[in-house]
């Protein structure tokens, strides 16, 4: 059994006639400070480092990518039934980013989106999510990217996978990264494409997380086109939710919106977003998409994106562009995979 797909708290029945404070040693090697390799776990005897060797991640690295100047590192890790998962990480001045995947494809199927074009093969563990984390600190502790902190000081689920999808596991990885790990809440962002009972669900845990729903589009029947989902729960509900959350948790819900040539680039949308950004008193935030092989759709031009984001200021709703890193080693969502199986 692999030790992180045990709960933290069960680790001592994998540990068979050692003492209880093995449980604590373990957990701290496995949460507090991870190890790239157990040999490092020096208060542990021999036999139990043995068995880690052989079993200390529920997956293999089995591509990793650099760019930015080595500023971004991109993997994919493979898991035992052959799963591929997607992690990036992300250096800044001040902080490091971990992008983070919650299921292995994904049912939505949005027409802009690499995983979504795959479909869906199962959710991930709690413990595959937080392995994730783990194995970038113990990176990190090694080989920190440059002018960025040596520890994974935010997590954004961007990765494949909509976590609002498979919540009971997405709840416990959420756990354990904020009990266990000690990760601030407020450093956790959960994307969503709008799973209307999984965001009701979040607003009443006990922690503080960020919140990004995925819009794309701000009427239903432009947005039913790109993000079927939206057939089941409608704007309406995604923003009554989203505003539920914002009251409940104290904390401004931000609007992805991933710019699509001739398709939601337009002066019509603008208008309709800042309308629905002002509703929910949220922040926008533009990504440049990015193209799949899939997929007829095609980014927005330069001036088109300038253009919409003028149009949301000049409203003064917030709107602030991200930054797509590595591009230049496929580090959208889903789409080392799909370079790796072709
Ligand atoms: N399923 C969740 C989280 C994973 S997708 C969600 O949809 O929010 C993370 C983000 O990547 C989403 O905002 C999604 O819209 C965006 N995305 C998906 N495909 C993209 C592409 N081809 N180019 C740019 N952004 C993309
Ligand atoms: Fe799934 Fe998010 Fe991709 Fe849509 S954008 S298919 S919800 S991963």
């Amino acid at each position: 059994m692999n030790p992180y797909l045990t709960a933290p708290e069960d680790l001592g029945g994998l540990l068979e006639g050692e003492p209880p404070y093995r449980a604590d040693q373990l957990r701290h090697w496995l949460y507090q400070t991870p190890v790239v390799s157990s040999d490092r776990m020096s208060n542990l005897p021999a036999a139990t480092r043995g068995w880690l060797e052989r079993n200390l991640w529920p997956f293999e690295l089995e591509i990793e990518q650099v760019a930015d100047g080595g500023r971004t590192r991109k993997w994919l890790f493979r898991t035992a039934d052959g799963s591929s998962i997607e992690t990036v990480l992300m250096g800044y001045p001040n902080r490091t980013t971990l992008c983070i995947s919650s299921q292995v494809g994904c049912a939505m199927g949005c027409t802009f989106c690499a995983t979504g074009q795959f479909g869906f093969d199962r959710h991930l563990e709690a413990g595959e999510m937080v392995a994730q984390i783990a194995f970038a600190n113990a990176l990190l502790s090694e080989t920190p990217l440059p002018g960025s902190p040596a520890r994974v000081t935010n997590v954004v689920f961007m990765g494949m996978g909509e976590p609002l999808a498979n919540y009971r596991r997405l709840r416990e990885a959420l756990r354990r990264m904020v009990e266990v790990m000690d990760i601030s809440a407020r450093s956790i962002t959960v994307s969503t494409v709008g799973v209307v009972p999984g965001i009701l669900k979040l607003a009443d845990e006990p922690w503080a997380v960020n919140l990004a729903v995925s819009l794309h589009a701000a009427d239903d029947r432009l947005r039913s086109s790109l993000v079927p989902l939206n057939e089941r729960y409608p704007l309406g509900a995604v923003v009554a939710a989203s505003n539920r959350f914002f009251e409940s948790k104290g904390r401004r819900v931000s609007i992805e919106w991933t710019m699509i040539d001739g398709v939601n680039d337009t002066s019509d949308q603008a208008d309709k977003l800042v309308h629905i950004a002002q509703q929910m008193r949220a922040h926008v935030n533009v990504i440049s998409m990015n193209p799949t092989p899939l997929s007829e759709q095609r980014p927005s031009t330069e001036a088109a994106v300038e253009r919409f984001m003028e149009r949301l200021r000049s409203a003064r709703v917030n709107v602030t562009r991200r930054d797509t890193r590595g591009q230049s080693i496929d580090a959208a969502c889903g789409q080392l995979r799909l370079r790796a199986s072709r």
